[in-house]
């Protein structure tokens, strides 16, 4: 179990930078186009949290919930956890960094490693 928690708050500092940089994102879109739309809709569910229960209970971070693309392909694909090393199969091609006991253990989110808020 190697997942380091200063790696884990330099993934979340990175995220929060980014996220503070949607609403300029969204200055020069048109607000009728399906990117304003979504992007709005994206960045009021990260900053609002609705579903923090059943995602901290999935061991997800904010970012990868609400703001991630998901542009996944729906094919099981084998990945090699970066905290033990074991492999494992993911539902689909957008795989996670770690397995999920590693998530749990070291309380990060799964998918990116970053702190679970
Ligand atoms: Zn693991
Ligand atoms: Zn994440």
């Amino acid at each position: 179990m190697t997942w380091h928690p200063t790696e884990a708050a330099s993934i979340t500092h990175q995220h929060h930078q980014a996220a503070t940089t949607i609403p300029q994102q969204l200055t020069p879109l048109h607000p009728t186009s399906y990117r304003w739309r979504e992007l709005t809709r994206r960045f009021q569910a990260y900053s609002e949290d609705p579903q923090a229960t059943s995602r901290q209970h999935a061991g997800t971070c904010r970012t990868c919930l609400y703001l991630d693309a998901g542009l996944a392909g729906q094919a099981f694909t084998q990945y090699a956890c970066e905290g033990c090393h074991r492999t494992a199969l993911w539902h689909n091609t957008n795989v996670p960094r770690l397995c999920l006991a590693c998530a749990r253990y070291h309380g990060v989110c799964q998918r990116c490693g970053g702190s679970i808020d």
